[in-house]
């Protein structure tokens, strides 16, 4: 059932109150009278659950659509997050690493949040590479790799 169906139900019902208030209105026996008022009466109690039922199904179809948005965003965020990592790196940060190519390092802390973003070489400081989300440095590569002069490998 929908929200269509409960109003045509409302519709219906109404119809059927107005029959019975033109009859109401016809030269009947009045001993009718009072049974008919008792229709009208009990029709009256189901038009109000049928609209407190439209109004709930009317939230609940809202909630649902809700729920499959919600859904979806976390199946996609699951797909791409199952495409990366933790890893320890040779300079000790724990980053996640690209599983693909091409091969990148992605920030844990902004990772936590639903959201990649890339590290990268901060060039100036040896080994480091910067999160371009929360701007943090991570020590992805050992500094004797980078600087052999300064650390003398
Ligand atoms: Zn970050």
């Amino acid at each position: 059932m929908d929200v269509i169906s409960i109003a045509g139900a409302y519709q219906g019902l109404k119809a059927v109150k107005e029959i019975l208030t033109t009859a109401f209105e016809a030269k009947v026996d009045a001993e009718v009278k009072p049974k008919i008022l008792e229709a009208q009466g009990k029709l009256g109690e189901v038009q109000d659950v049928l609209f407190i039922l439209r109004e709930r199904l009317s939230e609940l179809q809202q909630e649902r659509d809700d729920l499959k948005a919600k859904l979806a965003n976390a199946e996609a965020w699951q797909s791409q997050a199952d495409q990366y990592e933790l890893t320890t790196t040779p300079g000790t940060a724990v980053v996640y690493r690209y599983k693909g190519q091409p091969d990148h390092f992605a920030c844990p802390s902004c990772f936590n949040k639903r959201e990649v973003h890339i590290l990268q070489d901060n060039k100036l400081m040896a080994g480091t590479y910067r999160c371009t989300g929360c701007g943090f440095n991570y020590r992805v590569k050992s500094p004797t790799h980078f600087n052999p002069r300064v650390y003398g490998t």
